[in-house]
């Protein structure tokens, strides 16, 4: 049984950046608080909380205490509290979130209503929305258009979460071009989000069956285990080697795997060994 692994498999640059800017963060002698975990991977979290990091729901006084800002970035609202309460602020947000924001602050001071495309309840996306003065008009791709908040946009900027399915986004963009006079898309997909999605909308017709590697709470990863099963049925979703069933590879000449871009290389690696062990045993 071969076993094909992505190219792109695994922690894309943004998150490897805030995971070094976390740890080194944590050398500084000083408290150190994240407002939610740092990016959506157990294992990635425990080894964040074991450096000393630690995890709290809202703000209380800074005083000698560090605030890190995750690599999915946070409102200005989060930034301005901080700052009173005096936190010093380390902002791990990734650069390519950060350009989404300045799109969408951009446009607005144009006079743009911004829409924002991605889940209504990401961290990321309540961070796009939150450097506006006026709200949002957030499109989930997996709810029904608004139609009712859309009904008096004229003038519309359109930013996208960095890790949305390009093909569904551009769907709704289609969808959207005849409802609104002056439109603007900026398709804000990422470019380690496109390279993960080329090669799994390949793999998984080029294999007998697919291993998507990645929590279950990572959103990034869920797309790519939903592309990977809409090509090739054969397509199972694993957080750790305990979820594998070796019946998954009966007869299976190839295997592709990836992992979502807040899965540790060492747990693809535990899993392909696991898979390889099979592999040879049947
Ligand atoms: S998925 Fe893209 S935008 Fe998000 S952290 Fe990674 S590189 Fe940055």
């Amino acid at each position: 049984m071969r076993i094909k692994l992505a190219e792109s498999a695994g922690f894309c640059f943004g998150v490897k950046r805030a995971i070094d800017i976390a740890l080194k963060t944590a050398t500084s002698g000083k408290n150190v608080y994240m407002l939610g975990d740092i990016v959506h991977n157990e294992d990635v979290v425990k080894q964040i909380s074991a450096v000393g990091i630690k995890k709290i729901k809202k703000l209380t006084h800074g005083k000698n205490r560090i605030l890190l800002i995750r690599a999915h970035g946070a409102g200005i609202e989060t930034f301005r509290k901080a700052q009173e309460l005096g936190y010093l602020i380390v902002d791990a947000t990734c650069p390519m979130v950060k350009e989404i924001h300045r799109i969408a602050q951009g446009k607005e001071c144009q006079g743009y209503r911004i829409i924002v495309i991605g889940d209504k309840k990401h961290d990321e996306v309540l961070g796009i929305a939150g450097q506006l003065k006026n709200k949002a008009i957030i499109i989930d791709p997996a709810k029904n258009i608004p139609w009712a908040m859309l009904k008096k946009v004229k003038k519309a900027c359109i930013v996208v979460q960095s890790t949305q399915n390009i093909e569904k986004v551009e769907k709704i963009v289609r969808v959207l071009r005849p409802r609104i006079r002056e439109m603007k898309f900026f398709n804000t997909v990422c470019r380690p989000t496109r390279i993960k999605q080329k090669e799994i909308r390949i793999m998984p017709k080029q294999n007998g069956c697919m291993v998507i590697i990645g929590s279950k709470n990572s959103a990034n990863t869920r797309r790519l285990y939903e592309i990977s099963k809409s090509l090739n049925t054969r397509s199972y979703w694993v957080q750790s080697k305990k979820e594998i069933n070796p019946q998954w590879f009966k007869d299976k000449k190839t295997v592709g795997i990836t992992a979502g871009a807040s899965t540790p290389d060492s747990i693809t690696r535990e899993i392909i060994d696991y898979i390889r062990q099979i592999g040879k045993a049947s």
